[in-house]
C-alpha cells in the first residue's frame, strides 16, 4: 500500500530565528507583565467542559475565549472582565512584514504550554476574516508542530519550532489542520526560572471581515 505524501500547502511559511534573543526577551517581559493584570485562564471545551492542556490569555482589542458556551472572541478577559492590553508594537510590525494583509490583527492569543501540554489537530475557524493569515511566534522551549491538510485524515508533517521562530498560515494553509504534539522541556533558557520548563506561543489573528475579504 502506498502512502500519500505530504504536500506542503501554499501560503505556509516557517521563518526560523525571526526574532533575536533581545526581541524575544522583550516579548516575554510584555507577556509576563500582562499576567499581573490579565492572568492565565483555563480554556475548556464547549459542551464537555473538558479543560484544554494549555492555559491562555490575550493581547489586543479581542481575545479568544473557550468555555461551555463555545469558542468565540470577546473584548474582555473572562476572569477580570477588563479589556486585554494592547499588542506590543513589535507584533504589529511583524504582521505588517509577513502577514500581507491590509487590516491590522485584532487578537493575539497567548498560549502557555507547560511540560505536558499539547494541542490536538484542528483548523482555526472562529474568525470571520477567514482568508487573513494566522501568524504565530514561539518563545521558550522547542515544540513539535504538526501540519496537515484541509481534511483531518490528510497526511501530516512535523516541524520543530524553536524560540524566536515565526510561522505564517496564509493562503491555502489557513484551512489546514495543525497542532502541537509536544514541547521539549528545558530546551531553551529564555524564560525566567519560574516559567521553565514551558513554552509561550503568541498567535496573531484578524477576526472581523474587511471590505475586500468577502
Ligand atoms: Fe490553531
Amino acid at each position: 500500500m502506498s502512502r500519500t505524501p505530504f504536500i506542503q500547502p501554499d501560503g505556509f511559511k516557517l521563518l526560523p530565528g525571526y526574532f533575536d534573543v533581545a526581541s524575544q526577551r522583550a516579548l516575554v517581559d510584555a507577556v509576563l507583565d500582562s499576567f499581573k493584570t490579565h492572568p492565565l485562564y483555563q480554556p475548556t471545551m464547549p459542551r464537555t467542559g473538558q479543560p484544554l492542556s494549555v492555559k491562555m490569555s490575550n493581547f489586543g482589542p479581542l481575545g479568544w475565549v473557550s468555555d461551555r458556551q463555545g469558542y468565540r472572541y470577546e473584548p474582555n478577559h473572562p476572569k477580570t472582565g477588563t479589556p486585554f492590553r494592547p499588542m506590543p508594537p513589535s507584533l504589529l510590525d511583524l504582521w505588517d512584514e509577513v502577514g500581507g494583509w491590509p487590516a491590522p490583527p485584532e487578537a493575539c492569543l497567548i498560549n502557555w504550554y507547560g511540560p505536558g501540554a499539547r494541542m490536538g489537530l484542528h483548523v482555526d475557524a472562529d474568525e470571520d476574516a477567514k482568508y487573513a493569515p494566522v501568524v504565530s511566534i514561539s518563545l521558550g522551549d522547542k515544540a513539535r508542530f504538526r501540519l496537515g491538510g484541509p481534511n483531518r485524515s490528510d497526511p501530516t508533517r512535523s516541524f520543530v519550532l524553536s524560540s524566536g521562530d515565526v510561522v505564517v498560515l496564509g493562503g491555502n494553509s489557513r484551512r489546514c489542520h495543525h497542532g502541537v504534539d509536544r514541547i521539549y522541556p528545558e530546551s531553551s533558557t529564555l524564560l525566567p526560572r519560574d516559567w521553565r520548563p514551558g513554552r509561550i506561543n503568541l498567535t496573531l489573528r484578524r477576526v472581523k471581515n474587511t471590505p475586500q475579504d468577502t
